[in-house]
């Protein structure tokens, strides 16, 4: 997935011609308008960002996956919200690996029960799981949060397909730990700005 938040469309339709469809966004009012530019393009619609109550819709309407749910309220709502015209929603639970409070994410001990209920709603497909690991300084440390995650969906026992791990900095370590789905920005879009961006939208 290329991750393109804070970059304009110009440069998504640069990754398109380069082979690449899957598109990861964090900002809803930014990646609507971003999706408006490339509705030519058959380009498959990420939300990885944080998600509050107020963005469920929007997200349900407009994304094929969402990769950053982490509480039962949101996914129903979300699964409430899809269009019935729509396949289900794939979504992703993002898991808060590294353990640390601030992060948002549902703890190991909280994931089974919230796996088994949004495996149950109609609106969502359940494809697997999502970790932003806090960084670390070396090979063997950014792999063991890596190699929890895969774990952890291991231990669920649901037909899950997607480990969605890997971003830039932790690319190598997430392909040896199995990463279906790595999420890739400044590696191929190059540093961020988001001082001119319209990235502060919400
Ligand atoms: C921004 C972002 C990425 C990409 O990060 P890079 O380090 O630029 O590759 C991946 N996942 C999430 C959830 C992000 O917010």
């Amino acid at each position: 997935m290329a991750v393109s938040k804070t970059h304009p469309a110009a440069a998504i339709r640069q990754a398109h011609a380069a082979q690449l469809q899957h598109i990861g966004e964090n900002y809803l009012q930014e990646a609507l308008g971003k999706m408006a530019e490339l509705d030519d393009l058959p380009l498959v619609w990420h939300f990885i960002g944080p998600i509050q109550s107020n963005k469920t819709r929007t997200i349900a309407e407009h994304f094929d996956w969402a990769h950053s749910v982490d509480r039962l309220k949101i996914a129903q709502r979300l699964s409430d919200q899809r269009p019935a015209g729509l396949a289900p929603l794939n979504v992703c639970l993002q898991v808060n690996i590294s353990g640390e409070d601030s992060k948002s994410g549902v703890g190991l001990a909280e994931l089974p029960e919230l796996a088994h209920a949004v495996a149950g709603l109609p609106g969502l497909r359940l494809r697997g799981l999502m970790a932003i690991p806090a960084p670390a300084d070396t090979p063997e440390q950014r792999r063991a949060p890596l190699r929890a995650l895969r774990q952890a969906m291991a231990d669920l026992d649901l037909p899950l397909d997607t480990l969605s791990m890997g971003m830039s900095d932790d690319l190598d370590e997430a392909i040896a730990e199995g990463s279906t789905m790595l999420r890739i920005g400044s590696a191929i879009f190059g540093a961020r700005d988001y001082s001119t961006s319209v990235a502060k939208d919400e």
